[in-house]
């Protein structure tokens, strides 16, 4: 009998942090997906644990960030240890964790089976996507008679449905007594659980036909094999323990992130953890050229003594381990990321690197923000193909920055202090310390930064706004609402829902001739050859693909919102009622404060200028409001 055969538009390959994520946006999209994964669960204990302030912030935009916050641990200090002399450790620092105002969320600290958690209920919540588990591909080939043909299901892929036996995972590590006892338990029960009919199909095999499949399989992507890519890179012959566990202590910084070099027993990573874990990251050991770590004779009580001996005089006891591994560093990179636009890797399939600087997760989830738009505005008619190949651009930049700076930090942790100025291959407390600075705004993800392209564009005034650098992430502040007097961050009015922004910081409108300038601004948005009448469908409401906000820097009682153009507020939906959420004053609110967005994000409180903001909130194109016709030449290429 010939194999079941199906369609989907996208086909995820990998239900780890990328293929969530990209199954969370594809799905809030409401793109036909389907997305798989070899083993039979998901990830419960261990692995990556820190989410990063630009993360945190991509999971508000989708509304689960109050989830993170609330369960996690928040880092907010750094302590630096150093060795002491006559022995021992000594605190010589402390830093914050991420330079203040970087961003309104912490760096939160929860274990990757929770961040799936979310990304899960959100997928289903969103369009009833659900990952289909113990089931794994076998073959993938692409009509390349339709390669060119963006609207076929040019691509085939083979699935076969896995045994219990084959989708179970081989644990790295021990889950001491099964499961902590949590307050998560509900939820990880029901994962413990799959269906009773998940391996009902055992053996059976399928071919789904795909307009594009991503591979985020992982570091040993079956999908990267399949276009023959490699991860090149390098490895710098250290290896690491990892533990995660309750302590009994009298370190007296062990709920602070530290990080510690010994005289000479090694470094360690100290981070603190959700429900009163700590991980601690320890330096074991160095391999020689060629030389492989041989795992099982790593346990935690090597590693815990490794430990000890790095924090004495301090006594560090582990009553109760719940996760622990071993890993050798290196720094791999995948140059090329996609087969013509229509298959693409991401995540760890396409870069892989140490967890020390906590960016794996991060990152590999951010690959997929990236794509997942992009994606679904090709396969909605949005945007013409060539968008995809911003892609590789811009998240090989990304992937390549970290992997130079994981490179560094590596090697900064796993080299001995140095004893002096004639020492050349130690690292002094100073250095350390500097570059840990230099490194933490990049390391909170808000400081990537997308090169011009067609999706960045240069073309408008780019000093009008400091704030808002070109193809950086749009930096929040709180404005208040002109109809209701609610403080708003503008980054809650950037939800993930695929639209496009324009951002009209309309100055001081009491001045009259700012007010004719947003007036012709306004009318320019209205007339048939402005972006919104352009690029909307004619029977949708009028901001269902670029939405239109205003903030204007004078008194929000100082005007009325019936006295702002109709299309800037305008009538929508059924009801044709006006949208009230679209006007904004730099004001004081009366309960939480005044934000003073123009003053932060260094606009002219006068004149103002426009910000145009892609689905991802990375900020497209600047320019001032008598340059408004840029807004409808913009993308007019696509
Ligand atoms: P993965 O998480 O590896 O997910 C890949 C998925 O694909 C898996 O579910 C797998 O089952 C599935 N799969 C693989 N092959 C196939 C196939 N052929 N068919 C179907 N499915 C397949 N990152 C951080 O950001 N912060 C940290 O603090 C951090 N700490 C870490 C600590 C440790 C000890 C380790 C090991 C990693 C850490 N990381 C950290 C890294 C982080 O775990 C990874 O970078 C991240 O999980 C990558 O996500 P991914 O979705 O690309 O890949």
């Amino acid at each position: 009998m010939a194999p079941q055969s199906s369609e989907v538009d996208v086909l995820i390959v990998g239900a780890g942090p990328a293929g969530l994520m990209l199954a969370t946006w594809l799905s809030k999209l409401k793109i036909s997906t389907r997305i798989i994964d070899k083993r039979n669960t998901k990830v419960f204990t261990g692995q990556a644990d820190g989410v990063q302030c630009r993360t945190v912030e991509v999971f508000q935009s989708f509304g689960f960030a109050e989830r993170l916050v609330k369960e996690g641990a928040h880092i907010n200090e750094v302590a630096h240890w150093e060795p002491k002399e006559g022995g021992g450790i000594q605190r010589t620092k402390r830093t914050p964790d991420n330079e203040p105002g970087t961003s309104r969320f912490p760096h939160a600290v929860l274990t990757q089976g929770r961040i799936e958690r979310f990304m899960l209920d959100a997928m289903r919540e969103f369009n009833d996507l659900e990952v289909h588990r113990s089931i794994q591909p076998t073959s993938l080939s692409i009509d390349p008679s339709l390669v060119s043909d963006f609207t076929s299901h040019a691509i085939s892929v083979t699935l076969r449905h896995l045994s219990e036996e084959e989708a179970t995972p081989t644990q790295v590590g021990t889950v001491a007594n099964g499961l902590f006892r949590s307050n998560l338990l509900t939820d990880e029960e029901a994962d413990a659980n799959p269906p009773p009919n998940a391996n009902g199909d055992v053996g059976k095999e399928e071919i789904v036909k795909a307009k594009f499949v991503v591979g985020c399989d992982g570091a040993r992507s079956w999908v990267r094999k399949q276009l023959d890519l490699h991860l090149e890179g390098d490895s710098a012959n250290t290896y690491w323990g990892v533990l995660d566990a309750l302590v009994i202590t009298d370190f007296p910084d062990i709920r602070l992130k530290c990080t510690m070099h010994s005289h000479d027993a090694g470094s360690i990573l100290i981070v603190p953890r959700e429900r009163d874990l700590v991980r601690l990251y320890v330096q074991l050991g160095h391999t020689e050229e060629g030389e492989r770590v041989d795992r099982t004779k790593v346990t935690p009580e090597s590693i815990l003594a490794t430990a000890q001996r790095i924090m004495a005089p301090y006594k560090i006891e582990t009553p109760y381990v719940e996760w622990f591994t071993c890993y050798e560093i290196g720094q791999r990179i995948c140059p090329k990321v996609t087969l013509d636009e229509r298959v693409f890797i991401a995540g760890d399939a396409f870069h892989t690197h140490s967890p020390k600087a906590g960016q794996g997760m991060n990152v590999s989830m951010m690959d997929t923000y990236n794509l997942g738009w992009k994606l679904a505005h090709v396969l909605q008619g949005k945007a013409d193909t060539s968008i995809l190949k911003t892609y590789q651009d811009e998240r090989h930049q990304t992937a390549q920055e970290l992997i130079d700076l994981d490179y560094r930090l590596s090697r900064m942790f796993s080299a001995k202090p140095s004893t002096g100025a004639d020492d050349k291959t130690g690292v002094s407390l100073e250095e350390f310390e500097a570059f840990f600075k230099s490194v933490g705004k990049w390391a909170s993800g808000t400081a990537a930064q997308y090169k011009s392209g067609v999706l960045v564009e240069k073309t408008g005034a780019t000093d009008v706004a400091k704030g808002l650098p070109l193809g950086m992430r749009f930096e929040s502040h709180q404005v208040v609402s002109i109809a209701d007097a609610r403080p708003w961050h503008i980054g809650d009015r950037l939800e993930s829902d695929g639209r496009w922004r324009i951002i009209i910081f309309a100055g001081d409108v009491r001045i009259a001739s700012q007010k004719a300038q947003l007036e012709k601004v306004a009318a320019y948005l209205d007339s048939p050859s402005g972006p919104l009448r352009t690029y909307t469908p004619p029977n949708a409401d009028i901001d269902s693909v670029i939405e239109t906000l205003t903030i204007i820097s004078n008194p929000r009682i100082s005007i009325e919102p019936n006295d702002f153009p109709e299309i800037l507020w305008p009538a929508k939906g059924e009801f044709g009622c006006r949208d009230y959420h679209k006007l904004y004053a730099d004001d004081e609110s009366w309960f939480s404060g005044k934000g003073e967005a123009y003053k932060h994000l260094g606009i002219d409180t006068e004149t103002g200028c426009i910000a145009v903001v892609r689905p991802d909130q990375t900020v497209s194109l600047t320019c001032r409001l008598e340059e408004h016709e840029l807004l409808g030449e913009f993308r007019r290429g696509d």
